[in-house]
């Protein structure tokens, strides 16, 4: 059966963003981007984008609660499915995760982890222009992302459910290749 609940794992610039978009498009999940979810706040001045605006400039962590309780008001948003794009960004938030998940009776089935060499990383994220996507900010976010983040791929590998994906194709090969792996 095509797997329902799905993360996406990998460094800033890997594609994981638009991959997700792709597959919750084709397959009506929820495509919950905790990034774009908190960009969303930040420009719409609410109390909590105010208060996460500089941390996100930064290219440092929002607080795990804050982001936790986002997740947790969107997951229950889901209807048919839905991809997790940025969201746990450390073993703290995966550990989280997985108690709302057992919860709801929705676990994980697969996380796909995208990876591409630093170097392609750091020129698609210039390219890309977004704010918190200048020289500076991006070497935090790949530090942090080094740090924190990609311990996960180990925590993920000892459940048995995590899949390696190439970054480095084009987008379509690449979506094929993580929906062959869905099914
Ligand atoms: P992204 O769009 O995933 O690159 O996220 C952009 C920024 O939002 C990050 O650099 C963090 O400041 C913040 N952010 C997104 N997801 C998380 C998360 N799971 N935990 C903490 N901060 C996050």
């Amino acid at each position: 059966m095509t797997k329902k609940h799905l993360l996406f794992l990998g460094p800033p610039g890997a594609g994981k963003g638009t991959q997700a978009s792709l597959i919750c498009e084709s397959n009506s999940y929820l495509h919950l981007s905790t990034g774009e979810l908190l960009r969303k706040e930040v420009d719409q001045k609410t109390t909590l984008g105010i208060q996460v605006k500089e941390i996100i400039n930064s290219g440092k962590l929002v607080d795990d609660e804050l982001v936790l309780q986002i997740v947790k008001q969107n997951l229950a948003l889901s209807k048919k499915g839905w991809i997790l794009d940025g969201y746990p960004r450390n073993i703290s938030q995966a550990n989280s995760l997985t108690k709302v998940l057992d919860e709801l009776n929705q676990p994980i089935e697969k996380v796909f982890y995208l990876n591409l060499e630093e170097e392609i990383l750091v020129k698609r994220l210039l390219n890309r222009g977004r704010k918190d996507d200048n020289e500076k900010t991006i070497r935090t976010r790949l530090d942090i992302y080094k740090k924190t983040t990609q311990p996960l791929i180990g925590y993920y590998k000892d459940l048995n459910i995590l899949e390696y994906i190439d970054g480095d194709r084009d987008l379509k090969t690449i979506s094929d290749d993580i929906k062959q792996k869905m099914a």
